[in-house]
């Protein structure tokens, strides 16, 4: 790296200001971390949440529900006195394995930073039309619906007037509200699959709430305009989410928003070389966030896609916390078990556990690919022996699980633990 300005050296670097980083930034404070610098590309901090202008933030945590700039704004009041430092405008560039950070802004320039512990908490991005490739012209009107949220909440530009959204996730049906109350028309929600992506509160409260229909097993095959949209042709898909023919309908409609998926921002995970896991397309971490790269710590959407903020703030006290600890001289040692996803699970996080490390136990946090209801179980087994069985009555990929796992348990398994879903019939 060739950048110019040198700060000295840093306890931790956390890079992203928004709720992930926030907390992180605060535990590692806390822990005890004396030099500490949040980096943030934007100009202010608070991250996605200051364009998240509904409610329902902080439920768990705060036990209130809070708009997004709420729950954000409660963070960064706490920076206040604390002596951690922030560097807005700034743009981390790169980062290497033997943390060092290089970014760039208009106040500083080109800055080379040292750390002795670094936190990753850069979120995640929209998945776009390129991504899914619809077919069709290539008009105006289309918007990925953070965009337009982006657009509506905060830069006070309305996107459109008869609006057809792509995508059940949970940006896609608050969008639908959102484009409701601002005096849109909205036609209707097309999901492919044959279940909704989003919460189960959001498909209530923002689309059967304002009658909007919900096509599920349905997708867009064209989509027609010159200048803007003008219709969009829905068609009914099989189980192999291929269009049956035959099925089209015609929506007119001005703007189409998409909610088709989020990936986390992991370029500067990447090229750093720090391992990525296929399944969350986030860095493969341990019980402590910590990624392979000894000393770097991921957390937030960066390292998987959250539903609720209360999660991102719990996960990423436990970065900032363990990259302290990092800074101070003490490691995270002893041998990993795996984590591995069994029937029915899409992916874990953590991906290894190091029981010598884990405290009192750990969180595992996990999706579910299809929806199931009855009578279910949890099961973590290691060795082909059950571990432990936990009861629920209702599992959808659009909802995040999470268990616990005591630290008795951890030792008694031996090389990896398979996490599965289990249908119990009587
Ligand atoms: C539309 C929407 C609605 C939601 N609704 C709810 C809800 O109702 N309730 C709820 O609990 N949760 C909700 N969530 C989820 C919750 O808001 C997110 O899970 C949470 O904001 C993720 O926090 P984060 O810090 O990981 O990411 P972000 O908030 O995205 O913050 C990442 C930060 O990193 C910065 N950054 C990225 N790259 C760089 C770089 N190279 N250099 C410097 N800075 C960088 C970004 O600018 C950004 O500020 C919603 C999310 C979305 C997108």
């Amino acid at each position: 790296m060739s950048c110019a300005v040198n700060s000295g050296m840093y306890d931790v670097i956390v890079i992203g200001g928004g709720p992930a980083g926030l907390a992180a930034a605060l535990a590692a404070r806390e822990a005890g971390a004396q030099r500490v610098l949040i980096l943030e590309r934007d100009g202010e901090l608070g991250g996605i949440l200051n364009q998240c202008i509904h409610n329902g933030f902080g439920l768990h945590y705060f036990k209130e529900e809070l708009t997004g700039p709420e729950y954000a704004g409660r963070f960064i009041a706490r920076l206040a006195g604390t002596g951690i430092e922030v560097r807005l405008n700034t743009m981390v560039l790169d980062i290497t394995r033997d943390r060092q950070v290089c970014a760039v802004s208009r106040q500083y320039g080109c800055q080379m930073l040292q750390s002795r512990a670094i936190v990753l908490a850069m979120g995640c991005r929209e998945r776009t039309r390129g991504a899914i490739g619809i077919p069709g012209t290539r008009p105006a009107g289309i918007f990925t619906a953070g965009t337009a949220q982006r657009y509506v909440n905060m830069e006070g530009y309305m996107v459109g007037r008869r609006v057809l959204i792509l995508g059940s996730g949970d940006i896609g049906l608050i969008m639908a509200r959102r484009m409701t109350l601002e005096g849109a028309k909205v036609l209707a929600c097309i999901e492919v699959m044959p279940y909704s992506g989003g919460l189960n509160r959001n498909i209530v409260q923002c689309l059967q709430d304002f009658d909007i229909p919900l096509y599920l097993s349905h997708t867009i095959v064209d989509i027609r305009g010159e200048r803007r949209v003008e219709k969009a042709v829905v068609a009914r898909v099989d189980e192999h989410r291929r269009p049956i023919p035959g099925t089209e309908i015609g929506f007119d409609c001005d703007t189409i928003l998409l909610s088709v998926g989020l990936i986390p921002e992991n370029e500067l995970t990447r090229t750093a070389g720090i391992p990525l896991d296929g399944r969350t397309k986030g860095a493969y971490v341990y019980e402590n966030m910590e990624t392979r790269a000894p000393g770097i710590f991921a957390c937030g959407n960066v390292v998987h896609v959250h539903d609720l903020v209360d999660y991102v703030t719990a996960e990423s006290q436990r970065a900032g916390a363990a990259a302290a600890r990092f800074a101070a001289g003490a490691r995270a040692e002893g041998p990993a078990l795996t984590v591995e996803n069994g029937a029915g699970v899409s992916y874990t996080v953590p991906q290894a556990i190091r029981p010598a490390a884990a405290g009192k136990g750990v969180d595992i946090f996990f999706r579910v690919r299809a929806v199931y209801s009855g009578d279910l179980r949890i099961v973590a087994e290691s060795g082909g022996a059950p571990l432990a069985a936990f009861r629920r009555e209702h599992l959808a990929p659009g909802e995040m699980e999470h268990i616990t796992l005591p630290k008795a348990l951890l030792d008694k398994a031996a090389g990896s633990i398979t996490m599965r879903i289990e249908e119990v019939h009587s």
